[in-house]
């Protein structure tokens, strides 16, 4: 019998982590969750749980583990700015200590290593949309720099593995993505207007929502990633995986509204501080490299995303 390949998620019981095992395990891959539970849950990985091609183990990727493996996708970190920045410091541990740990777990073992980076690590972009090669406009030391220097510092570390060591890295930069299994709690944008549609509260926009950025659906980056880690021996990244269609973030309040049918009324709150003026991902490396582009739009997958939280609330 063919032997299945055994793949590692870290933060597999996260948002993104919790489609990826399930596409993996749907894939006939032998499934290792590890994930520390600070912003997933057990929930999103419950229907996995008896199958026994999912293994669960609750663990801190700031610690080193030991594992056989054939593949790697590191996506252990919070990603939400309320998250990400509760606790600052463990933000650029997780990011830091984690790569670290998982990228000798690939030298060991030989393993292939994804990196889930961000759209992030080029900060208030001064050019639109954003191509791979545009170095960024980051702040180094104001509240948004633990997630973003750490996720920078994280690719340097990939790359450093892959000269040094040859170790087989893939690295893509997620931008925005939302759909169902955000955790009502989570503070992105998409699950906050949703769910504040759907109680009939106030939607709160930061700033005056004339900020932009273009939102992927789900099912559509969980194909993008496989496809990254299964590309071409040689192709490293990074390769920027989003939805190229921008809107600002008042027409996408007035979209939900429009959608879920509420009476909420719009807010305006205090805009966070270095919180990106626009954002919106070229994928041409994408389109070439990876025969990948997005096939869900905004309204569709909003729809998707309303009827899930329909459900839970
Ligand atoms: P999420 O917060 O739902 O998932 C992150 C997961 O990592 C959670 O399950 C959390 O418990 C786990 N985790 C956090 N710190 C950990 C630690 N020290 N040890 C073990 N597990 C830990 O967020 P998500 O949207 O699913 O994001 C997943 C990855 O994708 C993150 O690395 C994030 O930076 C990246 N990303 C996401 C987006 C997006 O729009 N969703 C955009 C860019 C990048
Ligand atoms: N935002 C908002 N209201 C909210 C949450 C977010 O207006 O309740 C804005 C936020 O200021 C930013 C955009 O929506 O301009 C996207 O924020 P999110 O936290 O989802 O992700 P970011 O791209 O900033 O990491």
């Amino acid at each position: 019998m063919m032997r299945r390949n055994r793949v590692v998620v870290t933060g597999g019981a996260g948002f993104l982590g919790s489609h990826l095992c399930d596409r993996l395990i749907a894939d006939g891959n032998d499934v290792i969750c590890v994930d520390n539970l600070f912003t997933g849950s057990k929930d999103n990985i419950r229907h996995l749980l008896g199958n026994p091609y999912f293994e669960f183990i609750r663990h801190d990727v700031t610690q080193p583990i030991f594992l056989e493996c054939d593949q790697i996708y590191n996506l252990a970190c919070p990603a939400s700015p309320l998250w990400y920045q509760k606790d600052p410091i463990y933000t650029t541990k997780t990011s830091l200590y984690g790569a670290l740990n998982m990228l000798g777990l690939a030298n060991r073992t030989g393993a292939r290593i994804l990196q889930a980076s961000t759209s992030e690590v080029y900060g208030d972009p001064e050019c639109n949309p954003q191509k791979e090669s545009y170095r960024g406009n980051v702040n180094t030391i104001g509240p948004r720099s633990c997630y973003d220097e750490g996720k920078r510092a994280a690719e340097t570390l990939f790359f450093d593995y892959h000269r040094q060591h040859g170790v087989d890295i893939k690295v893509m930069r997620i931008f925005n993505t939302y759909g169902p299994r955000m955790d009502i709690g989570d503070g992105r944008v998409v699950s906050n207007f949703i769910v504040q549609a759907l109680r009939g509260e106030d939607i709160t926009i930061y700033g005056d929502g004339s900020q932009t950025r273009s939102f992927c659906y789900v099912d559509d980056l969980i194909e993008g990633m496989t496809r990254v880690m299964n590309s071409r021996d040689g192709f490293t990244g990074p390769v920027n995986i989003g939805n190229p269609g921008e809107f600002t973030i008042r027409a996408l309040a007035e979209k939900v509204i429009e959608l879920t049918g509420t009476s909420s009324k719009l807010i305006f709150q205090e805009l966070p501080v270095d919180d990106p003026t626009q954002r919106r991902p070229d994928i041409s490396l994408a389109k070439e490299e990876l025969e990948w582009q997005p096939h869900v739009m905004l309204e569709e997958g909003l729809k998707k995303t309303i009827a899930y939280f329909e459900r839970i609330l």
